[in-house]
């Protein structure tokens, strides 16, 4: 399983794809890839290879779009079908995670939000976070930062996420616990990649920040990072690494 991410000036497209090849090692039974086209969100995914994911995206979603995010899924929670492959969007349709890991508590949360009026389509775990995510930032009114920050200290289990809105683009959240996902940062911090390990970004910057468990990242384009302890806002001071061949 793994996550793959950009932000940046170059196509995400071809970028998230490679680099979900370049995970196929970690083993996986579905993939798929959400894009902002620069007008709308788009999502495709499917159970099978990143093979059959490139033909189904070929004609779901056009390949134009500077922010992506990808994923390559080891089902935990539902079988693997179309349907259960990440990514997963809100109910409003406004927000899109990947999610590798397990949401122990998913079925307490899950049970909640349908109280709340939300519906889902899959049997994930990831459909509930990404739900309980969007439910804090409507009824807190914040960022999504923020909003990310208070539904993962509702939530017991391990992860690593990535997230956008497609409301505000220029920005990607992504945290870390039992998970692992480096950050890829571009000359000038004009571009981000965002992946499990480094190998789909060493092609193009060797800088980059891996989180720690318990810390988050909210991501803004030409803005640069900003890291956070999960539990207690503390900012972590990033620490860029140069990686070595
Ligand atoms: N628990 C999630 C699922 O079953 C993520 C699995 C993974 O790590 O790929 O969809």
């Amino acid at each position: 399983c793994g996550i793959v991410g950009y932000i940046g000036h170059r196509e995400a497209y071809p970028i998230v794809i490679e680099g979900l090849k370049r995970l196929e090692y970690r083993g996986y039974d579905s993939a798929g890839i959400a894009l902002f086209d620069g007008n709308d969100l788009k999502v495709s995914k499917t159970k099978g290879k990143v093979a059959d994911l490139e033909a189904r995206a070929k004609i779901e979603i056009s390949n134009t779009g500077n922010v992506g995010i990808g994923h390559t899924r080891w089902a935990t929670h539902g079988v693997p079908n179309d349907v259960n492959s990440h990514p997963h969007v809100s109910n409003s349709g406004e927000l899109v995670i990947v999610h590798n890991g397990i949401i122990e508590n998913y079925d307490a949360l899950k049970q909640e939000l349908i109280t709340r009026g939300y519906t889902f389509q899959s049997d994930t775990d990831t459909e509930v976070l990404i739900n309980l995510i969007e439910d804090v930032k409507k009824k807190e009114n914040v960022k999504l930062g923020k909003a990310v920050q208070v539904a993962l200290n509702q939530v017991i289990g391990a992860y690593a996420i990535a997230v956008f809105d497609k409301n505000k683009p220029e920005e990607v959240v992504v945290a870390r616990l039992g998970s692992p996902l480096a950050i890829g940062i571009g000359e000038d911090e004009s571009e981000f990649f965002i992946a499990s390990d480094a190998s789909p970004f060493l092609e193009y910057t060797k800088n980059a920040v891996y989180l720690e468990d318990e810390e988050m990242a909210v991501i803004r384009f030409h803005k640069g990072i900003k890291v956070r302890k999960i539990k207690d806002d503390t900012i972590v001071p990033t620490y860029v690494q140069e990686l070595q061949l």
